[in-house]
């Protein structure tokens, strides 16, 4: 008896000093900084947001764990300010995918992309494998040009949803087979490689439906569809990619019909760098993605019909802030996890009928009302 209470005294000691101990060791191996230049953000005037206007073009803005302290380091470390914090319409965006309380991309995408919500890992289907029609199907019988922009492959989870039909996120071949049957004016992903790495009958369909551009200088004169594949998606190889080949679609998809566009655009590697942990990363693709966000968003204010959303689909990384200097543009961090975590993310809007993404919402409430204020359905 004597034995049994002094192992349960010790018990009582060792467990909670011991989680203590795992919980600091965890905070150590987490910690991150990092420090860049300052790049300009851009104030919009406000004369179209959040009007009862017509809204002929609608552009998403899809930053891949772009969580709010995501949003918050990218701040901080541009000095205080970014074109997406220079916003006035927030609100937020649930993320649960039907099977599971952390999404993944893959049922967070689809979400986005059909207004419903899925299982993890599928790309288009219901949680019954059902294919569900996306944004662009649904758009296709109105004439409104649809295009898909992202710094992932573009059989990644974000742009997949957009137009593929799949079981599974990691069919990449059945994936990039799915494009010739994409109901797409303007593709871009990465990137030139990774088609090469098709099989000869896929990219023959591909090519028989889109023409392919080298340089994003090409796309504006290229007969629709038009599919631009870089050489590569990685930060310090793809230079101003997102951002110029934002301004390239608008431009494009501008010309393509007089019923209006609808333009998604993906940040994926915020998502990627915070899954490393990396700071520094994921702080620079964040900056990135506001360049992107920038274009949409003096495109939209020129234009008076155009309504831009910005959101995420998840957050990643558990990242919280734990110091910084906007001055310097210092900024550090911490991680709770090395995967997504289940937050609300926040949601940003400018332009006509803005208003209307002003409340908690799910990620596939955001797919119906871009469909509803496009349509009237
Ligand atoms: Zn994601």
């Amino acid at each position: 008896m004597k034995k049994i209470l002094c192992a349960l005294f010790l018990l009582a000691f060792t467990v909670p000093s011991f989680a203590q101990e795992v919980e600091k060791t965890e905070f150590t191996a987490y910690y991150g900084e990092t420090t860049v230049n300052n790049q300009s953000s851009y104030i919009p005037d406000f004369r179209i947001d959040g009007k009862n206007a017509k809204v002929r073009n609608v552009i998403l803005l899809i930053g891949d764990g772009m969580g709010l302290a995501a949003v918050n380091a990218g701040m901080y470390a541009n000095g205080g300010a970014l074109t997406l914090t220079n916003l006035h319409t927030y609100g937020y965006v649930r993320t649960q995918s039907d099977d599971n309380f952390t999404t993944d991309s893959a049922a967070s995408g689809t979400a986005y992309a059909t207004g419903r919500k899925t299982n993890n890992g599928y790309i288009g289907k219901d949680p019954d494998k059902n294919d569900i029609p996306n944004i662009p199907e649904k758009l296709e019988s109105y004439g409104i040009a649809c295009g898909v922009i992202s710094t992932d492959n573009l059989n990644g989870a974000t742009p997949a949803a957009f137009f593929a039909h799949q079981e599974s996120r990691n069919a990449t071949a059945e994936i990039w087979a799915d494009l010739p049957d994409a109901r797409l004016d303007f593709v871009s992903a990465g990137s030139m490689p990774v088609f090469e790495e098709q099989s000869d009958s896929t990219r023959t369909a591909i090519l028989e439906r889109y023409t392919l551009v080298k340089n994003v200088d090409a796309v504006d004169n290229a007969a629709a569809p038009v599919l631009f594949l870089p050489p590569s998606v990685a930060l310090d190889e793809r230079g101003d990619y997102l951002p110029r080949t934002t301004r390239a679609a608008i431009e494009y998809l501008s010309k393509q019909s007089k019923k209006g566009f609808f333009l998604m655009v993906e940040g994926a590697r915020i998502d990627k760098e915070e899954h490393s942990n990396n700071t520094d990363g994921f702080v620079r693709e964040m900056l990135d993605f506001d360049k992107a966000i920038e274009e949409a968003i003096r495109f939209a204010e020129k234009d008076g019909h155009t309504l831009v959303i910005i959101s995420a689909d998840h957050e990643t990384g558990g990242v919280a802030l734990r110091g910084g200097d906007p001055e310097k543009g210092y900024i550090r961090t911490a991680f709770a996890s090395t995967s997504h975590t289940a937050i609300t993310v926040p949601l940003f809007a400018y332009g006509p009928q803005s208003q209307q993404f002003r409340c908690f919402q799910e990620n596939s409430d955001v797919s119906n009302k871009i469909v509803k204020i496009l349509t009237g359905k």
